[in-house]
C-alpha cells in the first residue's frame, strides 16, 4: 500500500490547475436510498418533482451540462432502472453510459456504480441524485479542484456554530466556527485513489455515509470547495418548496 501511495503522490504533483486540462470524468449519481425521512407516502425523493419535472433529471441535467463530465452512470434501484432508462431517453442525455441497481447502504452503491465506469475515467464525481440544485458551476469547480489536489468535496461553510455531543445529549466540545464545513456533493476522486479507499475500507469494515471520508482515513488531503447554501439534498417534505423557491428565483434572475 506504501508504495502505491507514493505513485499516486507522484501523479498528484503532475496535475497543473493553469494548463486547464482535461481528463477523462465519469459523474456516478446515487439514487438508491429510500428516503425514509421523506416519508413513504410521497414516493421516493429522488423521483418527486421539482417544478414539474422529477428531481433526479434536474440533477442529470446540470452534469450532461457540464463540459468536464464525460460519461454519467445511474444507480437506483432495481425496480426503477426502467424509470431512469426512460428519463435518459426522453431528456436526451447523451452522456450516460449504464444505469444498474444499488447495494443496502450508500457505500456498496458508490462503489458499484464506480466499477461500471469506463476503463478511461481518470477522475469519478460521485453525487447524491436527490440534490437536485446542483449546477454546473458548483460541478466545474469541484472537478477543477479535484484536478489539482486529487481529492475535492463541494461544501458550505458553517454559518451556526457546531456542537460535538456524547451519546448523552451533552456537547464536549464545539470546533472553530471558521474551520467548520458541511460537505455536500460532487465529491470527486482520482479515480486511483478512491479505488484504493474503497477497497481498503472494505478490507477494515468500515462504512462511511460520506465518500471522502475514505480517502482521509488513508492520508490523503481533501479540499473543500464553496458551493454555497442552495445545494440542498432533498430529506424531508419542508425541502421540496425551499428547493422550487430556489429554482423561480434563479429563474427570474435569467429573465
Ligand atoms: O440517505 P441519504 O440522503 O444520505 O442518501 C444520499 C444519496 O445516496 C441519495 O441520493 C440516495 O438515493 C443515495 N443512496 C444510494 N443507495 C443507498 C442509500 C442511499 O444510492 N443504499
Amino acid at each position: 500500500m506504501g508504495s502505491f501511495i507514493k505513485n499516486i503522490a507522484d501523479i498528484l504533483r503532475h496535475l497543473s490547475p493553469s494548463e486547464r486540462r482535461h481528463y477523462f470524468t465519469t459523474a456516478v449519481i446515487l439514487a438508491a436510498g429510500s428516503g425514509q425521512r421523506f416519508g413513504q407516502e410521497n414516493g421516493l425523493k429522488q423521483f418527486f418533482p421539482i417544478n414539474s419535472l422529477p428531481a433526479l433529471v434536474h440533477t442529470l441535467r446540470a452534469f450532461e451540462a457540464s463540459s468536464l463530465i464525460d460519461e454519467m452512470v445511474i444507480v437506483t434501484k432495481e425496480t426503477d432502472i426502467e424509470r431512469c432508462e426512460t428519463f435518459v431517453k426522453d431528456f436526451g442525455l447523451k452522456k450516460v453510459s449504464k444505469v444498474l441497481a444499488g447495494g443496502s447502504d450508500r457505500q456498496e452503491s458508490a462503489k458499484r456504480g464506480f466499477d461500471a465506469v469506463s476503463d478511461k475515467a481518470k477522475f469519478v464525481a460521485f453525487h447524491d441524485g436527490a440534490r437536485c440544485l446542483v449546477t454546473r458551476e458548483m460541478i466545474d469547480n469541484t472537478i477543477r479542484a479535484a484536478y489539482e489536489h486529487g481529492v475535492a468535496v463541494a461544501a458550505e461553510r458553517s454559518r451556526d456554530t457546531v456542537k460535538i455531543a456524547d451519546a448523552n445529549g451533552f456537547s464536549k466540545e464545539s470546533p472553530d466556527r471558521n474551520t467548520v464545513w458541511l460537505a455536500k456533493t460532487p465529491q470527486v476522486f482520482m479515480a486511483d485513489i478512491y479505488r484504493a479507499a474503497v477497497y481498503t475500507a472494505e478490507k477494515d469494515g468500515i462504512r462511511a455515509t460520506d465518500d471522502s471520508m475514505l480517502a482521509e482515513r488513508l492520508g490523503f488531503k481533501v479540499k473543500m470547495v464553496e458551493c454555497g447554501n442552495e445545494n440542498i439534498k432533498l430529506t424531508t417534505p419542508n425541502d421540496v418548496y425551499i428547493a422550487e423557491a430556489i429554482l423561480r428565483a434563479r429563474q427570474e434572475k435569467q429573465q
